[in-house]
């Protein structure tokens, strides 16, 4: 019931300026991001290695609308790829089109993308391109395989709460495209997107049933806990070896989850966001789970009782 409200204002940037100023809400997010510096995010990898996970890196950015912002954007890509090739690192990295600037003109946007992946082929990595919201779909889709037939080392993420997924699963099953699998963290309307969490889980259940069946070392990210023993039963039933697909959680979710899925020998991937742009990120996380909204709006309330 919440989460339309909530996820409204993670796109009201007057809020945003509001909120991110608030020191102890600054601290609610640290919870899920790394830290304002790609020195965070370092720090916070190495210990995810440690663990025996891998990681992808988000520098946390979205829906610039300036050319300097998304040239500085893929500007802090490259530095984040010398630091992960410098300190061999497992990570790679996960970006955002209108980080690099989709809104202002995909001429730039592409322009940004193609530095990124052939500096990251250059260096034997890997490129996630995030799916962000509906309006963006198909964009994404269409750039992603344009340049996959150039840098192979890109994927692209599907969310299974959209009706067009199931099609979507197949065009990139096809076209040998790595895929993320997700439910989808957006407000969509129940003309594109299934309203029930019950169709959303349906929907996710035969994607990823697909895409271990057909795709190209897909990615089960979810911490939907019945939806991983499914996969991997479904895993284990087609012969499907745990070295051809991995799962992928966020950071600070279900460390626990992490832990158990390390142990039985799957390959997991954490997903680490860092930066100072952590409003709308926040605020997805906060639609996802109301219990972590109470959290939030006990600190906040005791921060402005401090104050006064
Ligand atoms: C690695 C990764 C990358 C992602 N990339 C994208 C992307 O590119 N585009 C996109 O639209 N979405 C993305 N998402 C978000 C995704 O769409 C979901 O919104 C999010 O994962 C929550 O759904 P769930 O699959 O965990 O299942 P749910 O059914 O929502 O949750 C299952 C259980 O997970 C735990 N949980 C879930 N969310 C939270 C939370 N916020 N805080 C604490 N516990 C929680 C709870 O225990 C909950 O009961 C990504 C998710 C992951 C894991």
């Amino acid at each position: 019931m919440l989460r339309a409200p909530i996820l409204y204002l993670s796109r009201r940037r007057s809020l945003q300026r509001i909120i991110t100023a608030m020191p102890l809400t600054a601290r609610v997010a640290y919870r899920f991001v790394a830290g304002d510096r790609l020195d965070d995010a370092v720090a916070a990898v190495r210990r995810i290695n440690q663990f025996g996970s891998s990681a992808s890196l988000d520098h946390l950015g979205e829906n610039v609308s300036q050319e300097r912002a998304a040239r500085a954007a893929a500007e802090d890509y490259l530095r984040g790829f010398e630091r992960i090739a410098a300190e061999g690192l497992d990570a790679n990295v996960s970006i955002k089109l209108t980080q690099l600037g989709l809104d202002i003109s995909p001429v730039l946007c592409q322009e940004l993308l193609v530095g990124i992946l052939r500096r990251a082929a250059e260096l034997g990595n890997f490129v996630r391109i995030d799916m962000e919201g509906s309006a963006y779909t198909e964009r994404t889709l269409e750039l992603a395989l344009a340049m996959h037939a150039r840098y192979p080392n890109c994927g692209v993420v599907l969310q299974s709460y959209l009706y067009r997924t199931a099609a979507d699963v197949e065009r990139m099953n096809q076209a040998g495209m790595r895929v993320r699998l997700v439910k989808g963290a957006y407000d969509e309307p129940a003309a594109i997107a299934y309203p029930r969490k019950a169709d959303v889980d349906d929907s996710f259940r035969r994607a990823m049933q697909a895409l271990l069946r057909q795709g190209n070392y897909p990615a089960i990210a979810t911490h939907d806990e019945g939806l991983i023993s499914e996969t991997i039963a479904f895993a284990a039933a087609q012969g499907i070896g745990s070295d051809r697909f991995e799962f992928q959680l966020l950071y600070g979710i279900r460390r626990d989850l992490q832990e158990r899925l390390t142990g039985l020998g799957f390959r997991v991937r954490i997903y680490v966001p860092y930066g100072t742009e952590w409003y709308p990120y926040l605020t997805r996380r906060l639609a996802e789970r109301p219990a972590n909204l109470i959290f939030f709006v006990g600190s906040v309330l005791r921060e402005r009782r401090a104050r006064r």
